[in-house]
């Protein structure tokens, strides 16, 4: 999902004209950097390099320069026809249906006979949405990009508020559990994106958040560019512009008021319209869980949960400002 200026792009979708924009790192606020990785990535056909960075005192990696227009590949995918968008949809269930055991496990399932309700940030097309509501959830979603919103309503009926998440009012202390899958990594501010989700969690709310970690890109990129010299994305940096650890995230949640109360690594979703890639895409998470099981490390896709502190908490930060 996209998550800053969708407005300003034109629809239906108008090739963007590059224009590049420096940040200071979004955790500790410094501009003192190593080179992470580098990739070359086609951007509307046109061969770009990449420099994905990463802070010398926090350690947050992320993509700089970056694109300003970094939401538009996202909104070409999301404008696909809707027998590609229910197809990217449904290929993510198992995924939706081990976090939703997760969020169970953690205590906020409505499995214990109480009413809860979940807000997914970055909706998507709604098949989270309509997991979540089968198993009693009351659902909302937030989704900015418009062929995914009007699919999520018309399929599954569910609430979706079409706007970006930081142009959304939504009331505080509302939701039991949010989720956002796959999004962090494509927000402009995701400190600010965390303080937000935060305040609209109930005090003891679960935040769930998936999302590529740094070390498995780095090692993904280093075996593409640097052994294959494949062009194959590993950042996806035309899109994706911060890469948490388990630390980082856990560091970026603190600053929230959440502390991390679980991480594991995910399954890789066979979700391309391409059946080769798709097979790849096996091929590889079959290869991953064996590095996983022999060296003990976490590897892969990070999913990970936060539990948002009491009120009565002194070191709870409250609202956006609080950084
Ligand atoms: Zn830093």
């Amino acid at each position: 999902m996209t998550l800053t200026a969708s407005k300003e792009i034109h629809w239906p979708l108008d090739p963007p004209d590059i224009r590049w924009e420096t940040v200071p790192c979004n955790y500790c606020g410094r501009d003192d950097t190593r080179i992470y990785h580098r990739e070359r990535l086609l951007y509307f056909g046109r061969p770009l390099v990449f420099t994905i960075v990463r802070c010398r005192h926090c350690g947050l990696v992320y993509t700089n320069p970056r694109l300003t227009e970094h939401n538009a590949t996202y909104l070409l995918d999301a404008s696909q026809d809707a027998a590609a968008i229910e197809a990217h949809g449904r290929a993510k269930l198992p995924v939706y249906e081990s976090a939703l055991d997760e969020i169970e496990a953690l205590g906020k399932g409505p499995n214990d006979g109480r009413a809860r309700t979940l807000l997914d940030v970055g909706c998507g097309t709604g098949h989270f949405l309509e997991a979540a509501r089968r198993r009693g959830f009351e659902v909302a979603g937030i989704e900015p990009a418009p062929a995914s919103a009007r699919y999520a309503r018309e399929h599954f009926n569910v609430p979706i508020y079409e706007e970006d998440v930081f142009a959304a009012e939504l009331p505080p202390d509302q939701y039991d559990v949010i989720t956002a899958w796959d999004v962090i990594e494509h927000v402009s501010d995701p400190r600010r994106f965390l303080q937000r989700i935060s305040r609209w969690l109930k005090p003891e709310g679960i935040l769930a958040l998936r999302f590529p970690s740094a070390p498995w890109q780095k090692i993904k990129g280093v075996i593409l560019h640097q052994i294959l010299n494949s062009s194959w994305p590993s950042f996806g940096a035309t899109m994706h512009l911060y890469f948490f650890s388990e630390t980082t995230i856990a560091s970026m949640m603190q600053t929230a008021g959440m502390d991390m109360v679980h991480a594991k690594t995910t399954l890789a979703e066979a979700n391309s319209q391409n059946a080769y890639i798709n097979q790849m895409k096996k091929a590889s998470q079959a290869a991953l869980r064996g590095i996983e099981y022999c060296s003990g490390k976490k590897l892969g896709n990070l999913e990970v949960y936060g539990r948002k502190r009491p009120h009565n908490d002194e070191s709870t930060a409250q609202g956006e400002g609080a950084a």
